[in-house]
């Protein structure tokens, strides 16, 4: 098949107990793996069956939008986690938070409180220029920061699928204790 599911750098029960194996294996195993299907059934035969992941993005709508945009979203989304470790900012990444948020707490108080807003479904997302000014941008539904022309870092993941089976409806629970799974060398090696 044109397209794959992603494959996780940790086990299924390595986020535990911030996010379940049960989750992973339907968020993953089962959401994600349903995007991957369903994009690879609507690009055979059309202009976008070689094209690569981020230009299908940029220059569709409808159905492929919503499965191209939702493999990209989810791709940057479980290739950022690792098991819990604590830690500090890498070198490049420090100085780009303090400039644009002020301090890493505030930002991370500024993420939550956008992820939290988001009314329905959708992303909330640290996105870089190009000159790697960052900034928050909150996305719907499937929606990635690629399509405004800046670089995706680091994306929570506000549809209930995310966190429904842990948190039930405690939407903002469940972002405040994801920073403790964040990568952050992974999130600084996309800038
Ligand atoms: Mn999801």
């Amino acid at each position: 098949m044109r397209f794959e599911l992603v494959q996780l750098p940790y086990a299924t029960d390595a986020l535990e107990p911030i996010i379940s194996k049960q989750t992973i294996e339907f968020h993953h195993g089962k959401h994600l793996q349903g995007y991957v299907n369903n994009l690879n059934n609507l690009v055979a035969g059309t202009k976008f069956e070689n094209a690569d992941l981020e230009a299908i993005v940029k220059e569709s709508n409808g159905a492929v939008f919503n499965n191209a945009g939702q493999i990209l979203n989810h791709n940057l989304y479980f290739t950022q986690f690792a098991p819990p470790a604590g830690g500090h900012l890498p070198d490049k990444l420090a100085p780009a938070i303090t400039a644009a948020f002020g301090s890493l707490d505030n930002f991370q108080k500024e993420f939550e409180s956008a992820g939290a807003g988001l009314f329905g479904s959708g992303w909330v997302w640290l996105a870089a220029d190009k000159d790697g000014n960052l900034s928050i941008v909150k996305e719907v539904n499937a929606g990635n920061p690629v399509t405004k022309g800046l670089k995706p870092l680091l994306g929570f993941d506000v549809w209930e699928h995310a966190y429904y089976l842990d948190y039930q409806n405690r939407r903002a629970d469940h972002l405040k204790e994801l920073w403790k799974i964040v990568n952050w060398k992974a999130v600084e090696a996309r800038l």
